[in-house]
């Protein structure tokens, strides 16, 4: 996986925000201020105009920059956590990047948010999307499986992830605030969560066609 990937997935991922902005702002108008979609749509689209900036030459550089401009061009609490993500999967990263390797750089990023946002699996936050991502990532990984087919099943994990969200009660960000009437409402942020993980996927199988 080349600098390109990297930027086709970041490109992917921010025009499927776009896509579901309206979305994931209702969600967030349940359980939050209503401003999840706005946030990442105006973040997503900061880091393309970044990286047509200074397009990254390296896949250390693409989420690097990803990282730095989210953290810098979202307010709200999602920004500097997928920031930290990103950023914490640069450095982790060695390239050129195996599929191994990109499971691993995945996972550290998933552990950036966890020590960030101090969220647990199952305290109804984007963790409930990205750490079983993370988990079916590795576990494809172990099994030999190839980079589309190992997204795929990262993708379908966050998604399943995401609506398991749904019957449980918030324990952190401003969701939590609500107490049981978070209940019955999916998490914005594993729900967005989904959609970038879905993103991976969608670039890796488009690889494959072409
Ligand atoms: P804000 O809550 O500041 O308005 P957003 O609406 O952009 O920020 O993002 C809300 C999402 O951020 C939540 O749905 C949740 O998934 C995630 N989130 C909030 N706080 C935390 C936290 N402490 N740890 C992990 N994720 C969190
Ligand atoms: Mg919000």
């Amino acid at each position: 996986m080349d600098a390109g990937f990297f930027v086709l997935w970041l490109e992917d991922a921010a025009r499927a925000i776009t896509l579901q902005r309206d979305r994931l702002t209702e969600l967030d108008a349940a359980i939050g201020d209503a401003d999840h979609g706005t946030n990442l749509e105006r973040g997503f689209t900061e880091v393309c105009r970044a990286l047509e900036e200074w397009p990254p030459t390296s896949p250390v550089q693409a989420m690097l920059t990803a990282g730095a401009t989210l953290i810098r061009r979202v307010g709200g609490a999602s920004g500097p956590l997928y920031g930290s993500a990103f950023r914490q999967m640069g450095k982790a990263l060695q390239d050129p990047v195996s599929l191994a390797g990109f499971a691993s750089a995945f996972d550290a990023g998933v552990v950036a948010v966890e020590r960030l946002g101090k969220a647990a699996p199952g305290d109804k936050t984007m963790i409930d999307a990205l750490a079983p991502a993370s988990r079916a990532l590795a576990q494809a990984v172990q099994e030999g499986a190839r980079a589309h087919e190992a997204f795929q099943r990262a993708a379908a994990a966050a998604a399943e992830g995401a609506r398991a969200t749904i019957p449980l009660r918030a324990r952190r960000g401003r969701a939590s605030y609500l107490g049981e009437r978070s209940i019955g409402h999916e998490d914005p942020g594993a729900a967005s969560s989904a959609i970038i993980v879905a993103s991976l996927a969608a670039v890796a199988a488009k690889e494959v066609e072409d």
